[in-house]
């Protein structure tokens, strides 16, 4: 579907029904046309992008830069089959580039981290396995492979028709970049600023110290820019960029409130305050109890992500019990 003059949205299909497609784009160039973000390593995910190219009468092999928001496996997972069908080259922010070999091929570091980091975070011994190995399955629909192109903060991306700076917004993803076209007054926000979700932040073993610091930095940072559509990683297109940063910062706002309040009867851990703080599905409001695994540790990750921000600002402390950390309103 061409959304803009030159710019095409293909839907990329995610692996299993029911799950969320991935908002792919190209855009022409006579010298080589850019895909930003690649979908899912599956079969239908490149059908997809076949059909869509040739809808939009392009060809597919003249795909010659994949650039990829944030090595998640709806943006990235298909990337490297790319490369080999079109000759394109890859291009990935550095510090994502870091991460997918941690993430996608050794990662049983990583594993036995996000068990401890559950564990410490007082996540039940019996739902342990479970959650630890929530994302697992999503492996098997990523090709890992290094990019042959680092992309920097304030780097350049064009082709004859586009030009797009990079900006680095890191928070969703330690690595997450948005591309900014300035003449024309466009951004692709992968999944860093989305229309209908407020996008996941959370406290991970990769994630850094303070992501959702991170986050709020790298909103900000896109808030004077002056941008007519923004092209997200899913859902629909929008244009009041300014508004919508507006929004999820108030979303933050509130759910700061709301663990701040889950304080106020005494020591907790991250995993007892997410089950006090209200969580949203696609299907509205939900208890966390009731939260499918992937969510419910998405949960105990975004909670932890807020309660790193409020340590950093003195709104609460911690200490270790019997190996679990504790959280304690300040006041
Ligand atoms: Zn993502
Ligand atoms: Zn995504």
């Amino acid at each position: 579907m061409r959304v803009l003059d030159g710019v095409h949205q293909i839907k990329s299909p995610g692996p299993a029904s029911g799950s969320l497609s991935t908002n792919v784009y190209v855009v022409e160039g006579g010298d080589g046309h850019i895909l930003v973000d690649s979908g899912w390593d599956t079969q239908e995910s490149l059908w997809a992008l076949q059909e869509g190219t040739k809808a939009a009468n392009l060809k597919l092999r003249d795909i010659k830069k994949v650039v990829v928001t944030h090595i998640h496996p709806d943006h990235y997972g298909l990337s490297s089959k790319i490369k080999q069908v079109c000759g394109a080259q890859v291009a990935i922010h550095r510090v994502d580039a870091g991460f997918i070999s941690p993430k996608y091929k050794d990662f049983a570091d990583l594993l036995q981290k996000t068990e401890e980091l559950l564990r410490q975070n007082g996540v039940p011994q019996d739902e342990l396995p479970q959650l630890k190995e929530a994302s697992l399955w999503m492996n098997k629909y990523v090709t890992p492979d290094s990019p042959d192109v680092m992309l920097e903060d304030g780097d350049v991306i064009s082709n004859d028709s586009f030009q797009f700076r990079i900006f680095w917004t890191p928070g969703h993803s330690p690595g997450h970049i948005c591309l900014y076209e300035k003449e024309k007054k466009f951004i692709l926000t992968g999944d860093h600023v989305l229309y209908e979700t407020t996008p996941h932040v959370g406290y991970n073993p990769l994630s850094g110290d303070n992501p959702l610091g991170d986050y709020i930095s790298s909103l900000k940072k896109l808030q004077s820019l002056k941008v007519n559509y923004v092209l997200p990683g899913h859902g629909p297109l929008f244009n009041a960029l300014g508004l919508r940063i507006e929004k999820i910062l108030e979303h933050h706002e509130h759910r700061r409130r709301a663990i701040l309040k889950s304080l106020r009867d005494g020591l907790k851990t991250a995993y007892e305050i997410a089950q006090k703080i209200p969580w949203m599905t696609d299907r509205g409001g939900i208890a966390f109890r009731d939260l499918p695994v992937w969510d419910k540790r998405m949960a105990v990750t975004e909670t932890l992500a807020h309660l790193k921000l409020l340590l950093e600002e003195g709104g609460v402390s911690n200490v270790a019990m019997d190996g679990a950390s504790l959280y304690i309103a300040k006041d």
